[in-house]
This record gives structure tokens, sequence and C-alpha cells, in this order.
């Protein structure tokens, strides 16, 4: 097995984070494949993004702690439940952002990573989750995209929260038809009404 340098690792993924914190794209990469969104069942792409020793490093471990609290109870538990769904079948994703505060959200915005401001973005109240991939980050073709989609759908369905995928904000399976394609994130369906209420 490679040794791990675990100083060396973290300091690599700074820089990945960095990186990796680019604009969204607009569209899903490339032209339009008839993609929709199924059980995952792909055996083959599920390889292909799988690395379940990952999963067990300090690496892995210091990067998945590295968002800070406070999330709402529901998102809490489709958190835990999707995190858990991948890594038992050895895909090392993690979460990159949840709960965003102030500074982090208007820098988001200032840097065109997010087109919210603060107060506008469910981030803000503890009702979003990104959840990125360990190697390979946001950069996840259109189909592994998808595929992840449907364990995250799978597990919300299991737990009776409701939850909209940033790859299809309409939720008709077509992700071609978004105004901004953001693959990694996750919310409380009715997270507005949730906040008004809480008001
Ligand atoms: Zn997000």
């Amino acid at each position: 097995m490679l040794k791990i340098d675990p100083r060396r690792l973290v300091q690599r993924f700074d820089r990945l984070f960095r990186r990796s914190d680019q604009p969204f794209r607009f569209v899903p990469k490339g032209t339009k494949p008839p993609i929709t969104i199924k059980p995952a069942t792909d055996a083959a792409l599920l390889q292909r993004l799988a690395d379940p020793d990952v999963i067990q490093t300090l690496a892995f471990n210091t990067r998945s702690t590295k968002w800070e609290g406070p999330l709402e109870p529901d998102t809490a538990k489709f958190m835990r439940a999707f995190l858990k769904a991948l890594h038992k079948r050895g895909l090392p994703f993690y979460v990159v952002w949840a709960f965003r505060k102030q500074k982090d959200q208007q820098a988001a915005f200032k840097a065109g990573a997010s087109r919210a401001q603060w107060g506008e973005s469910p981030h803000n109240f503890g009702y979003a989750i990104d959840v990125i991939h360990f190697r390979k980050l946001y950069d996840l073709t259109n189909a592994e995209w998808v595929l992840i989609a449907a364990i995250g759908y799978e597990v919300a369905r299991k737990l009776n929260i409701k939850v909209r995928w940033g790859g299809d904000w309409d939720g008709d399976g077509d992700i071609y038809d978004n105004r901004l394609y953001d693959p990694a994130h996750w919310e409380i369906a009715d997270w507005r009404e949730r906040v008004a209420a809480s008001k």
C-alpha cells in the first residue's frame, strides 16, 4: 500500500480545495446524451469512482470534518445517511460545504462560486450540503453525477425527507434544463418555508 504523509496530503488538499472553489458550470459538460436519473445499477461506473481504502485514511477524515455546523436535523440526518450509503459502496465522497457563515458566503459570492448573497442560500440556514469526490472533487462526468444523485435520492426517499439536487433543480429528471448546474449541491426542498416559519 502507498505510504501516506498526512501533512503533505492535507497541504495538497488545501491547494486543490482553493482551486476547486471555482465558479459553477452553468451547463453540464459536453453535448446532450440521454441521461436520466435511475437507480444506481451501473457497476462499471461505480467501480471507477470507488476507492474504499482511502476512506480509512487520516487525509480523508481530515477533509471530511473540515466543514462547520450548525445543520438543521433533517439536513444532518440526510447527510449522515448519504455519506454512509456512499462509503458502504467504497465511494470516497465528503462534505466540502455545509453551513456557510456570512463571511464565507460573501467571499463565495464575490469569487463567483455562489450566486447567492448572505441570507439567500440554504447553506446560511443549515439546510444544504455540497458533496464531492476525494480525488476528482467536482470533476465528475454527467453520468457519474447522475449515479451519485440516484444514491442521494434513494437515501432521502427512505428517510422520507424531500430534497432538491443541484443537478436537477426542478426535479424533472433532465439535467440539461438548469440555469445553474451545481451537482455537488443538495438541499432540503422546502427550506424557504422552514426558514420563513422560524422567523
Ligand atoms: Zn451548495
